[in-house]
């Protein structure tokens, strides 16, 4: 007997019909003598309709009340997964966070579990009952509702595996595995057998929502194999787990590309120490994260720093870096909305060169210009406009070899 943790995406539970499917599922893997802890997020468009009601209310919602909100969705679709198990014969209890507890940090909107008392799942598992925990969500010390930020539901996920030293953790999605790109803007996207939590990460980071971030964190560092694979059909899927020997012979896993983030520039900043920290600071202190910093070189003391803030923080963090620049004495602050990101990963690039170079190459011949760049062991980024996302991440696919049927080498 194994114990079994599944995820379900919100596509896979977007209709009452598809909770059925679900609960087939669920059912099928139960019947086969495993003990069963079911993850779910909420049905398909629930969370953007409640972020919506939130914005239509006022543009900076205290973010405690907005965990309140988005939590919600979860709380629909955990309570008519149990009833149709429940119709169907079975013992199936729901589970909010709080009622588990699964306990977090209190960055609302983004927070991070650090504990998960399993007293609750372990009692019901002996009775034979199928476990349904609402995904996304969590309580801080203090009582109050959080959120793992958007498709936390995997982390929630693989966080509920790693405590319980779960077997198998399965997330059950609308494609059936870990493309070498978004396959919805690339329909010659290959399915990757295995991929390392490093790539993952990588991947993760840097666009490709399949999992979110955070779950992939998790999984590496308490070691759990996530099977990333179609709710639809028993295909195998593919295996997010340690790195091995084969992984470093392909030279690009893949590409992946981010629409959701957004550029500011902050001009002629005295180039004095100290000056970063200033400008940093105030929006670390608010919990937004910077992504990609460029500091030019420095002319006649002053000198343009660069970087890139998450698209749903960028009014947040305008209104701290217009304030803080003018404390520092900068001249001025520009912005833009209308940047991607594009990015080649793989661990293969190690031990290869010329890599970034080939990129370069391929978007040049393509007219596209490179706004910024950065890398690290295992992965280029560019920072381009964002009209020609789907063409960037198209060309490079095919350059890299990655397109189906054609072989990857080097
Ligand atoms: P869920 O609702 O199950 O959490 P998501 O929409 O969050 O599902 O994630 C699945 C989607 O991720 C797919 O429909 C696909 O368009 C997208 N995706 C982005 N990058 C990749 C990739 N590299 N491989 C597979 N799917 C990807
Ligand atoms: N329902 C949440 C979201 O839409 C969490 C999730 O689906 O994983 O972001
Ligand atoms: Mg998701």
């Amino acid at each position: 007997m194994a114990l079994v943790v599944q995820k379900y995406g919100g596509t896979s539970v977007g209709t009452i019909e598809k909770i059925r499917n679900v609960a087939r599922r669920v059912a099928r893997t139960y019947d086969d003598g495993n003990d069963m802890v079911v993850v779910v997020s909420a049905m398909a468009g629930e969370t953007n309709k409640l972020v919506a009601l939130a914005e239509e209310i006022c543009e900076f919602p205290s973010e405690r009340e907005y965990d309140v909100l988005v939590a919600a969705g979860e709380q629909v679709s955990v309570a008519l997964l149990a009833m149709v198990l429940q119709s169907m014969g079975y013992k199936a209890k729901s589970y909010l966070g709080w009622q588990i507890p699964i306990y977090t940090d209190n960055a609302h909107t983004k927070a991070r579990i650090d504990e998960i008392q399993d007293a609750n799942i372990h009692e019901d598992l002996r009775s034979g009952t199928i476990v349904i925990v609402a995904g996304f969500q969590g309580i801080d010390r203090d009582g109050n509702i959080t959120t793992l930020g958007r498709g936390g539901s995997d982390t929630s996920a693989v966080a509920v595996a790693a405590a319980l030293k779960a077997d198998v953790c399965e997330i059950l999605t609308d494609v059936d595995g870990v493309y070498t790109t978004d396959p919805r803007i690339v329909p010659e996207a290959s399915k990757m057998e295995k991929i390392s939590y490093d790539e993952m990460l990588e991947m993760a980071s840097l666009g490709s929502k399949i999992l979110q971030i955070r779950s992939v964190e998790f999984a590496k560092k308490y070691d759990v194999v996530v099977h990333v694979r179609s709710s639809l059909n028993d295909n195998p899927g593919t295996l997010v787990m340690k790195e091995d020997s084969d992984m470093e012979t392909v030279l690009v896993s893949g590409v992946t590309y981010n629409k959701d983030e957004a550029k500011i520039s902050v001009l002629r900043v005295p180039d004095q120490p100290g000056i970063a920290a200033r400008l940093f600071s105030p929006l670390s202190d608010a919990n937004i994260t910077v992504d990609m910093i460029i500091q030019n070189v420095s002319h006649e003391g002053s000198t343009d720093l660069t970087f890139t803030v998450p698209r749903s923080d960028f009014k947040k963090a305008l209104k701290i870096v217009e304030e803080a620049a003018s404390k520092v004495g900068a001249s001025g602050v520009e912005s833009n909305e209308s940047i991607a990101k594009v990015s080649i990963v793989g661990v293969g690039m190690r031990s290869h060169s010329g890599v970034a170079s080939k990129m370069f190459t391929t978007l040049s011949t393509e007219g596209v210009n490179i706004q910024m760049i950065s890398t690290s062991e295992i992965k280029v980024s560019c920072v381009i406009d964002d009209k020609y996302t789907e063409l960037a991440v198209r060309v490079l696919h095919e350059a890299f070899g990655l397109d189906k049927g054609q072989l990857t080498q080097e």
